[in-house]
């Protein structure tokens, strides 16, 4: 007689502060049930001082991975064992792997970013011009995979100028050919400018998140064609304005969708079910009023 061989149930997770508006369970739980995979993605809320004891406590319980988000990414860098050379460049981690009780740390929003302008526009990273608006934890994690994939010029434009120029001194780091230029939101004709010779503006500041937000930029500076990705994962008021101008325009939910595939390979060795991911994301997000 023959026993039935049950694989136990895997543990992943998604570590942030605050989580509870993330999608990440149902995209991820809907890759694991197409594939067969017994697992529970959990979201977990921890404060940064209890992030350290918190990674123990996945080790000992055999977690097989877990996602980390804002505002945790940095510190993820420093708790795991080994870090991807994408990951170590950027020095921010969102995807942690437990291979018995080993953590390697990886970077997987740049490939995200570069999986949608792909998908969205057909553009390709390597030899292209980019602008950034923003120089957060998103713009940082997704600009320096950029220039580790050989993008010919980045622009980063921000607020705090300061932050900008400390990113570009990574990406000089990471690919001294790749040429990098930092502007103030202020410098309005710099941008226009800019972004007028690019082949993807990005927004990747959290302005827009919440209705009713200004944009970060003015509408003058986008021009007919275009292509304009917002990394808030909704229709913004930018997308909106870009578009009106007649950009081709695509939200952020592309890049949420390939990170996100780009975990699940990571933690299972498996290619991910992407069409299953993205009907899971699309529904959810269409629950929560937010049709795209
Ligand atoms: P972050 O590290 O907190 O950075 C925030 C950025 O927004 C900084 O550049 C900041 O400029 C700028 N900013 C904030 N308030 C501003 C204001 N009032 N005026 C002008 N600039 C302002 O956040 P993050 O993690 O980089 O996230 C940025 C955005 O990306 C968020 O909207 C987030 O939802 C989105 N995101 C999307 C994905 C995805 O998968 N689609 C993944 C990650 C993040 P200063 O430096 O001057 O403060």
């Amino acid at each position: 007689m023959t026993e039935a061989h049950l694989e136990p149930t895997q543990n992943y997770a998604l570590l942030g502060w605050p989580v509870k508006h993330s999608v990440s369970p149902q995209m991820q739980g809907a890759a694991f049930r197409a594939l067969g995979i017994a697992a529970v993605y959990r979201l977990i809320e921890v404060v940064p001082e209890d992030v350290p004891e918190m990674v123990a406590q996945l080790r000992d319980q055999q977690y097989a991975g877990w996602n980390v988000t804002v505002p945790h990414k940095a510190q993820m860098a420093e708790l795991v064992d080994e870090i991807s050379p994408g990951a170590l460049a950027a020095g921010t981690v969102n995807t942690v792997v437990n291979r018995a009780g080993h953590l390697s740390g990886h970077s997987t929003d740049g490939y995200g970013l570069a999986s949608a302008i792909a998908e969205s526009f057909d553009v390709r990273v390597a030899g292209g011009k980019f602008v950034f608006v923003g120089a957060g934890g998103a713009a940082r994690a997704t600009s320096v995979y950029f220039a580790q994939e050989g993008a010919a010029e980045l622009v980063l434009v921000n607020r705090t100028l300061s932050k900008a120029e400390r990113l570009a001194e990574t990406i000089r780091r990471t690919n001294g050919a790749c040429r990098v230029v930092c502007l103030g939101l202020t410098d309005a004709d710099a941008i226009h400018a800019a972004a007028a010779g690019a082949d993807v503006v990005f927004q990747a500041t959290s302005l827009g998140l919440h209705v009713g937000d200004p944009m970060p930029v003015p509408a003058t500076v986008f021009t007919p064609d275009m292509c304009v990705m917002d990394m808030i994962y909704r229709r913004t008021a930018l997308l909106e304005a870009a578009s009106a101008r007649g950009c081709r325009t695509a939200d952020g939910r592309g890049m949420l969708l390939h990170q996100g595939v780009r975990s699940f390979e990571l933690w299972t060795g498996r290619t991910a079910p992407v069409d299953v991911m993205r009907q899971a994301l699309n529904d959810v997000l269409a629950c929560r009023g937010n049709p795209g």
